[in-house]
């Protein structure tokens, strides 16, 4: 059993300790889930990283492949409109020029300042410049690398496909005033047999049989196109480790910001491991239009070989490949810058979480100890209650207890009456006949047994009879007892006085023989003859002794006596017989 006082202690002390321990472990539960969705949100944060920066990657190679087939798709567009607008201005200086001389100057001065002062006109390092034909073929004013033509006839030039170009550009003038034809032609400083493809403007001028002409190769446009792209690819994205790459299929680097040494160049002269790369990627080209690997690259700065990502993308309509990539370190940097973020703010929620759990374990403390003392109070007020009650029991129990032992002592008291009365005679007080029988036969038991001597005396008033009559009944119940209380005084503890019936008595004398007894009858006999009784004065008694003979029952102890007191009688009366 559990001590009163350990039963208190623990319905007491149990909320302050349970209380808390349940709000801690909410709290570290809590705490753990939060770190869990924080360690996988940094693992998504990796996965998203990595994917949003191959996305950007595509997408960026993509727009610039866009804007390489739109630039490129603009060559012949802006070429057309540079070589016209080039002749046109060409005709405006002319025509200034001769309406400012028309008048005062002669048709070959006039002729000689307009060609000096278009001659001045050349582009693309000489390869573009402005022509003067007159409608005859005769080149009036011929390019520095053609000058030996200047004034002869060009009438019968064919380009590369035999065509006779002069006379188609005369045909255009003649007809339409202006227009433009595409054709080969030789390039100054180039071999001069090789032909190369241009657009040509002619222009009438009008005043003489003249006209203008400029063209532009097709090939310096592109060359002045992709110089454009590549210098504009070049500052594309050019951050850290960020830039885009172009090789066309043959293998030669057309842009790399990262390798400017071998911009220009073949891969055939690079390593092993870098043409390698790149041969491969070119290859894989072959029969799909992009490509994405993972593969190993110089860092600058890190000045390692390193993982990297590359996507790559065929460019319409060319023989480029356009591509762009990153390095997984610079991933792992990214994530590591967004980590520390995602660190301090772990760091400080979770500074805030231990603040909140502090604060919820004090809450619940203080809670739980309302909550004990709420306990302790009740338990106290329960135990008062139970005192009171137990207390209330007790006198209950006493009272219970006083009235039961006051009943025994009654019930013993009327118990003992009852017996009293049972063994009593009721005048004289003294043992009545059914008393007198049951001790009797005890003593003869025990004289018998321990052979000790027992005598007993029948003694009968005399003349009783006549008493009553002369002085009533009363009277004579008052001699009965007087006469019992003078021979009670002369007995010894041990003897028994009985009313036998009557008027006559028993006394029973054990370990008493019969002198004895004959001496004590003969000293009652006077004793009663010479006491004065109230009224009456005398009476006498008539006495029988008998000593319990060996092996005399009861019966036969008291005929022999019974015998002997009437021989008292009938011997005169106030007599002892034995
Ligand atoms: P004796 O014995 O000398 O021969 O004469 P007696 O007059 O005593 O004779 P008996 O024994 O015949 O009479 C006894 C009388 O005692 C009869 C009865 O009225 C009277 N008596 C018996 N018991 C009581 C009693 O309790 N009270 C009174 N007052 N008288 C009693
Ligand atoms: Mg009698
Ligand atoms: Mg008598």
């Amino acid at each position: 059993m559990i001590k009163e006082k350990t039963f208190l202690n623990i319905i007491t002390y149990a909320p302050l300790f349970f209380i808390p321990i349940f709000v801690a472990t909410i709290i570290i539960f809590s705490y753990q889930i939060y770190s869990q969705s924080f360690e996988s949100g940094i693992k998504e944060l990796e996965k998203n990283l990595l994917n949003i920066e191959k996305k950007a990657t595509k997408d960026k190679v993509i727009d610039m492949s866009d804007l390489i087939v739109y630039k490129k798709s603009k060559i012949k567009d802006k070429l057309t409109s540079r070589v016209k607008a080039r002749v046109n201005m060409a005709f405006v200086i002319a025509n200034n020029i001769y309406k400012k001389y028309k008048d005062t100057k002669t048709e070959k001065e006039i002729k000689d300042i307009i060609k000096t002062t278009l001659k001045a006109l050349v582009w693309n390092r000489g390869e573009s410049f402005i022509w003067i034909l007159d409608y005859n073929g005769v080149f009036n004013l011929a390019p520095e690398y053609l000058k030996h033509l200047e004034g002869s006839s060009v009438l019968e030039l064919q380009d590369s496909t035999e065509r006779y170009v002069i006379k188609e550009e005369i045909a255009i003038c003649k007809e339409k005033g202006e227009g433009f034809i595409r054709d080969t032609s030789t390039k100054p400083n180039k071999d001069i047999n090789k032909q190369y493809e241009q657009v040509a403007f002619v222009k009438a001028f009008g005043h003489y049989d003249w006209y203008f002409g400029s063209a532009e190769y097709l090939d310096t446009a592109t060359e002045k196109t992709d110089k454009e792209l590549f210098s504009m690819l070049e500052k594309v994205d050019n951050i850290g480790n960020n830039y885009i790459f172009v090789i066309n299929t043959k293998g030669d680097i057309l842009v790399n910001r990262y390798i400017p040494q071998f911009v220009g160049k073949n891969i055939n002269i690079m390593d092993k491991l870098v043409k390698d790369t790149i041969e491969t990627s070119i290859k894989s080209l072959k029969n799909k239009n992009n490509t994405a690997y993972f593969y190993d690259w110089y860092n600058k700065i890190s000045d390692k070989v390193e993982k990297k990502y590359a996507y790559l993308q065929k460019v319409p309509n060319t023989d480029w490949i356009i591509g762009s990539g990153f390095y997984l370190s610079d991933i792992e940097n990214s994530l590591m810058k967004q980590k520390v973020n995602m660190l301090e703010i772990y760091s400080s929620n979770s500074k805030y979480m231990f603040y909140i759990a502090i604060l919820a374990i004090i809450l619940a403390l203080i809670v739980s100890f309302f909550i004990s003392q709420k306990i302790k109070k009740s338990f106290a007020q329960y135990k008062a209650s139970i005192c009171d009650k137990t207390d209330e029991l007790k006198e209950l129990n006493h009272t219970l207890e006083l009235k039961v032992i006051k009943r025994t002592t009654e019930l013993e008291k009327i118990k003992d009456d009852f017996e009293k009365l049972a063994t009593t005679d009721a005048l004289t007080k003294i043992h009545n006949r059914y008393s007198l029988m049951n001790m009797i036969s005890v003593e003869i038991s025990r004289s018998h047994r321990y052979d000790t001597p027992l005598s007993i005396i029948m003694y009968d008033v005399d003349f009783f009879k006549k008493v009553n009559d002369t002085y009533g009944h009363d009277i004579g119940d008052i001699v009965l007892i007087s006469l019992s209380n003078l021979v009670k005084k002369n007995l010894r503890d041990i003897d028994i006085i009985g009313r036998y019936g009557g008027e006559e008595f028993l006394i029973i004398l054990p370990n008493t023989v019969l002198d004895d007894a004959q001496l004590f009858a003969e000293r009652l006999r006077k004793e009663v003859d010479e006491y004065s009784f109230e009224t009456v004065d005398n009476i006498t008694v008539s006495i029988g002794i008998a000593e319990l003979r060996p092996n005399e029952d009861e019966d036969q102890l008291f005929k022999r006596v019974d015998k002997l007191l009437y021989k008292s009688k009938n011997g005169g009366r106030n007599k002892i017989s034995f």
